[in-house]
């Protein structure tokens, strides 16, 4: 299996973004299309599963913060997609902090459809394209990465698919799958919704994006963002513990107002938290 590396971010003023930071090439180099992977023998053995049918949740959709209530078995959403999972992208990856990615790499499962429109997403090609993968097809999925060498399984942009990967990570944690399962959120998440992952989430790895007023947070469709983020970080820090949340602020071109606003929330929080400055703005 290849490994995801990281690239440099390079946005322009108006929010537009250029390069993805997961290569494209991942996706046919899992162990999807195969029975087991054969490259680092593992003592876990991936239990007889159902798919994952229940459609309830997706029917009158309330995952994140907005409750908007769209019908999301009978019509695809813009953004946040239909009832399926889509996995959008697989791999090792080693582009993130170190408490992250350990020795062998976070075995990320990047997940398409996001109720945010930022314009300086890094992924819009990712998050709007995905594959149908069946519970089954999922746990093949984690057993990959696990051969492959991956410290753990990172899931990435959650929020639309939460029903079915309660489902998936019930099953893993009853099969005892080795590795902990790290959440990667936008940082805008219900409440209601991140509580059902008690138990079933070891480390959560949220964005803390905008502040409160923000133009971006208007843009990316989440007025709201600033106080629904507070909310959503003080559940996963009861739900894991203070030492198992580590928040992400990507210094993109904020007013330098909001900027100080988050950084004394973070810096009050008590929180670790990273700051990435891995955008370049183009004049
Ligand atoms: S996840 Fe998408 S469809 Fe569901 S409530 Fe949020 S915006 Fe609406």
């Amino acid at each position: 299996m290849s490994q995801i590396q990281q690239s440099d971010i390079t946005i322009t003023k108006d929010g537009r973004v250029f390069i993805s930071f997961l290569w494209d090439d991942l996706y046919s180099l899992t162990c999807l299309e195969k029975e087991t992977c054969d490259i680092r023998p593992v003592h876990w053995k991936i239990p007889e599963v159902l798919n994952f049918e229940d459609k309830t949740e997706y029917k009158k959709c309330s995952l994140c913060p907005k409750e908007c209530g769209f019908d999301r078995v009978r019509y695809a959403h813009p953004s946040c997609g239909d009832s399926k999972l889509r996995v959008s992208n697989v791999g090792i990856s080693f582009g993130d902090e170190p408490l992250v990615h350990g020795l062998g790499g976070s075995g990320c499962i990047m997940l398409s459809g996001c109720p945010l429109t930022c314009p300086s997403c890094h992924n819009p090609e990712k998050v709007s394209h995905g594959k149908e993968t069946t519970t089954l097809e999922f746990l093949r999925i984690c057993q990959g990465l696990l051969e492959n060498g991956a410290e753990n399984i990172q899931i990435l942009s959650p929020t639309v698919h939460i029903p079915v990967l309660i489902n998936n990570l019930k099953i893993l944690k009853e099969a005892k799958f080795p590795l902990p399962i790290i959440m990667k959120s936008s940082g805008y998440e219900s409440v209601v919704q991140i509580k059902k992952f008690d138990g079933l989430v070891d480390f959560w790895l949220p964005d803390f994006k905008f502040g409160p007023c923000s133009e971006w947070g208007k843009k990316a469709g989440v007025s709201d963002y600033f106080e629904m983020a507070k909310e959503s970080l003080k559940v996963m820090v009861e739900q894991v513990g203070i030492e198992n949340v580590l928040v992400r602020h990507v210094l993109a071109p904020l007013p330098e107002r909001e900027r100080e606003i988050i950084l004394d929330f973070l810096n009050a929080s008590g929180l670790s938290f990273s700051l990435s400055d891995t955008f370049v703005v183009l004049e």
